[in-house]
């Protein structure tokens, strides 16, 4: 099969029909113009070189039109979200009505819990998984606090069994047999930012809804990434950001999705602001609110558009290439890595991540055994960003995108040197 050498690399590199486009984004350098070997695309995905284009358009159109570039822009502003909504329906597999670009994860998490989080005296607790990701626990453990439920009897955690460090479904499934009647929300992260394991959302919210359980995924770690099939999948809503594999840079906006079986129920308990009042009568100011259908009746604000400009950047590309293409080869380019890393001969290290790739997306999360923090700090000295998370895991992200065979092949032969 796969050859552990830099000529084999470099022969995959040749024939991937989606090796040009490392062309089309800023590779950061050292001080001597060598390209870092960039492994963090789930942290801080890497800049398209046409980003700049499209933000210095909303620079141009302000300039020149002022508060009219709302209407006169070549894109104009005030059905900006409009233009992405249809790219980012197809990255995450779903309808256009189910998908919306606004605010910020968290702030989206909680106001998708304002409407699908509503405790009752005998159904309130909600399912997180124990490695989830810290602002998500966060915000899980606000809300039961707001509701007046205290967190030791409200949150209910996902476990990996004893020695182990991935979830099993059977185990999500007991939770819920014998706890389902108490259980409102299941709220937990389709791919897991620290193994990288993808979960099975069809299955979860199966499992959920035979109980009345709420489905709620947070994709941060998944879009972009893998195939979700949001619609399909029957989850009742997601949200995640746009700075991970979506490339669209440092804070920018996030998504949400809610599913069609949701999105026209006009009584459901949300917060309002204009943005999610009737587009057509949003602008006679003196209309009592009247919520728009789809997952735009979540919106509150008029949105940053110099953030949804790098966002529609990155989403024509998206749309160029087709997360088909994408995915088949982050499975090939994942799985070079993982072969590479088993030809190591030591047994200091171990992939956490699932060996299935429809279980995993591109990251592979490396424990190495008495590694402590120097490891990572050798690892950039040569040039080499990855991921420490403490106590002794490397994540690490080849990007389908911009990310090559011989960058993977590189990389780890450096971690052999060094270990
Ligand atoms: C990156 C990430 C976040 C970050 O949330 P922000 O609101 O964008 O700061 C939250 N949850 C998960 C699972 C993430 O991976």
């Amino acid at each position: 099969m796969h050859q552990n050498t830099l000529e084999y690399a470099l022969q995959q590199d040749k024939n991937d029909p989606l090796s040009y486009l490392r062309k089309e984004f800023h590779i950061p350098k050292d001080k001597h113009g060598n390209e870092w070997l960039y492994f963090t695309g789930n942290s801080l995905g890497l800049q398209p070189k046409r980003t700049q284009k499209y933000i210095q358009q909303e620079l141009d159109d302000w300039a020149k039109f002022g508060v009219e570039g709302h209407f006169e822009g070549k894109t104009p502003w005030l059905p900006y979200h409009e233009f992405l909504t249809e790219g980012m329906a197809k990255i995450v597999g779903a309808k256009p009505k189910e998908v919306v670009v606004m605010n910020t994860l968290t702030t989206n998490l909680h106001l998708l819990m304002v409407s699908f989080y509503r405790p009752t005296k005998e159904k309130y607790k909600i399912v997180i998984e124990s490695d989830a990701f810290p602002s998500d626990r966060y915000a899980v453990e606000s809300q039961l606090n707001f509701h007046g439920y205290n967190i030791e009897d409200g949150l209910v955690e996902w476990n990996p069994r004893e020695g182990e460090e991935l979830l099993k479904i059977e185990d999500l499934e007991e939770i819920i047999e014998n706890e389902g009647e108490e259980i409102a929300l299941i709220l937990v992260g389709g791919v897991n930012y620290y193994t990288g394991q993808y979960l099975d959302l069809k299955r979860i919210a199966e499992i959920g809804h035979r109980r009345n359980c709420i489905i709620g995924i947070d994709l941060a770690h998944g879009v972009g990434n893998v195939l979700p099939k949001l619609h399909e999948s029957g989850i009742d809503f997601a949200a995640w950001c746009t700075y991970k594999y979506l490339n669209s840079g440092p804070g920018s906006l996030a998504g949400l999705f809610v599913h069609e079986r949701h999105a026209y129920n006009k009584n459901l308990p949300r917060f309002a602001g204009w943005w999610n009042h009737n587009k057509d009568t949003r602008f006679n100011m003196r209309q009592p609110f009247d919520v728009m259908p789809g997952a735009e009746g979540w919106q509150l604000s008029n949105p940053p558009i110099l953030s949804m400009a790098a966002i529609r950047a990155s989403i024509d590309m998206f749309d160029e290439i087709g997360m088909d293409a994408l995915r088949s080869k982050s499975e090939r380019l994942t799985g070079y890595f993982e072969f590479l890393i088993n030809e190591i001969k030591t047994d200091r290290i171990k992939v956490i991540t699932p060996k299935n790739p429809k279980e995993r997306g591109c990251q592979l999360s490396i424990q190495v055994k008495n590694a402590d923090k120097k490891l990572h700090e050798k690892l950039i000295n040569e040039n080499i960003i990855t991921d420490w998370r403490e106590p002794d895991v490397i994540r690490c992200a080849p990007v389908p995108m911009y990310n090559s065979f011989e960058d993977v092949f590189r990389m780890v032969e450096i971690l052999r040197k060094l270990l």
